[in-house]
């Protein structure tokens, strides 16, 4: 079974102003489709065809290291898209928030340590906002790993991602990563996060 492109869940200009139009139509219709593609090839005629994406994560130590980067790229974009929405500056509640503030103290600190994580992030990568037993972390990762690989520093359920790989600001923001991050928490919907956060 191919993996397949998984359609946006909203318009290319449903997350205007905050991100742009033409780099969610690049974004999605050049780079996510490539790494389907290639995470297709890079499978096809092994039996790693037959496993979901998440038990090829949790072994991707042992497979080659396309499969790595384009299984990553894969996953990591299916969540991003949908852990967004056109919903404006909500924020967290219920049991969400109850655990954020558990975790790192407040919102606010929490938004500061996730926003550290994504700048921070030399080159290409992630941060996260990782699901651990019953509480919260934040990690980032280079490339397209992921807190689901196995070789993952730190391991768990993503249930928040940003891309700060430099194709998912650079047509709108240019070299200016925090301007991009600070939109970002425009578009974050926090019903997404909570639905993977419940698991
Ligand atoms: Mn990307």
């Amino acid at each position: 079974m191919a993996f397949e492109l998984q359609k946006l869940p909203y318009a290319f200009d449903a997350l205007e102003p905050y991100i742009d139009a033409q780099t969610m139509e690049i974004h999605h219709g050049k780079h996510h489709a490539a790494y389907t593609n290639n995470l297709n090839a890079a499978i096809q005629g092994t039996e790693t065809e037959e496993k979901t994406i998440e038990e090829i994560l949790s072994n991707i130590s042992a497979l080659p290291v396309a499969v790595r980067n384009n299984g990553g790229g894969f996953y990591n974009h299916n969540l991003y898209w949908e852990i967004m929405a056109p919903q404006g500056a909500k924020q967290p509640e219920g049991d969400l928030l109850k655990v954020l503030n558990e975790s790192f103290g407040s919102y606010q600190n929490f938004k500061e340590a996730f926003t550290k994580a994504a700048l921070t992030r030399f080159g290409s990568g992630w941060a996260w906002l990782v699901k651990q037993g019953d509480g919260l972390v934040i990690s980032s990762t280079p490339n397209q790993d992921n807190p689901l690989m196995d070789l993952a520093e730190v391991k768990g359920t993503p249930v928040l991602g940003v891309d700060v790989w430099e194709h998912a600001y650079y047509l709108k923001y240019q070299n200016r990563r925090p301007d991009y991050v600070d939109a970002f928490f425009n578009v974050v919907n926090w019903d997404e996060v909570a639905r993977r956060f419940k698991g």
